[in-house]
């Protein structure tokens, strides 16, 4: 019997590329915070709440310590900032974003799948998620963002996933297949934490190497045979052994 499959989609460098504007943003929110300079931080697959944590513990001992001592409120200043900060990006978005090669062919083939729901599970607050999917022209139309499940949330990765899991199932009222698409090999880790098969795909900052030796299900360069993906999705719709780990 089918039952119901979720695709959870990435952003950075999995629907589109955003430029080096998401990272101003970060360190001007954390700059407008604490008025330090942020360390270096690979960003890559990180939720902004998990950035803003290694912000923190990146500065010097004697910096770090009075932001601990703020407890959850730093990482609440933290993503409200951020937030503020994405408001009037547009237009240097709009000079550096790409939507990536098959993205929209992908997207429209999974909306026309009965069974499917489409939703964003990104590391990105609701604000900048928002506003790379707008000026890339993958919102409104594309995804329900109420649906969606953002980087303002503490945890790891995986919190997402399972997020996502328990919305979907609470709406289905069943369990649902779970499919999780992105280009990092932290998208893969937390998909498999949380039951989700893993699509990884090479448009971002990792290579097809890095995320088939992370355990992704099925990697490819980039999503331009979109019939693939739509392969994938269809399996995990049909088969309850294609949820894996524990649930
Ligand atoms: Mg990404």
């Amino acid at each position: 019997m089918r039952r119901p499959v979720g695709v959870c989609w990435d952003i950075d460098g999995t629907l589109l590329r955003g430029g080096r504007v998401g990272g101003d943003v970060l360190r001007d929110a954390f700059h407008a915070v604490t008025g330090h300079e942020p360390p270096h931080v690979p960003m890559g697959g990180m939720t902004d709440h998990l950035v803003a944590e290694a912000f923190r513990d990146g500065l010097p001992a004697t910096h770090a310590a009075p932001l601990h001592d703020r407890g959850p409120a730093y990482t609440e200043e933290m993503i409200a900032a951020i937030g503020e900060q994405w408001r009037g990006r547009d237009a240097a978005l709009a000079e550096t974003l790409t939507v990536l090669p098959g993205v929209r062919e992908a997207v429209d083939l999974l909306a026309a799948e009965p069974g499917v729901d489409q939703i964003v599970l990104t590391g990105n607050v609701r604000a900048g998620a928002e506003l790379k999917l707008t000026v890339a022209g993958l919102h409104p139309g594309t995804f329900d963002l109420d649906d969606g499940v953002y980087g303002h949330l503490p945890g790891p990765r995986a919190a997402l996933v399972h997020a996502a899991r328990e919305a979907l199932e609470r709406r289905h009222r069943r369990p649902v297949g779970l499919v999780v698409v992105g280009d990092t090999p932290r998208d893969v880790e937390a998909a498999h934490a949380a039951g989700a098969i893993a699509v990884g795909v090479a448009t971002g900052a990792a290579s097809v190497d890095d995320l088939v030796a992370a355990g992704a299900d099925h990697v490819s360069e980039d999503l331009s045979d979109p019939a693939a993906l739509v392969a994938v999705v269809r399996a995990a719709g049909q088969d309850p052994g294609a949820t894996r780990g524990d649930v």
